[in-house]
């Protein structure tokens, strides 16, 4: 009975986030050494990597 309604409701919002937002939200940019490395870490912009010290812009 209550299936119907929530079906409905995560295919609305699934076609809001398609609409607005253009991908996943992302917390900061990736630190370029690390990266070179093959580690993904994300640091936020104008701080340094936690990982390497690395200042990201
Ligand atoms: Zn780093």
């Amino acid at each position: 009975m209550c299936r119907q309604s929530s079906t409905e409701k995560i295919t609305v919002s699934a076609m809001h986030t398609g609409e607005g937002i253009t991908s996943m939200p992302v917390p900061g940019r990736r630190c370029p050494a690390c990266l070179e490395r093959g580690d993904t870490v994300w640091v936020i912009p104008g701080k340094s990597c936690p990982v390497c010290g690395t200042p990201v812009n």
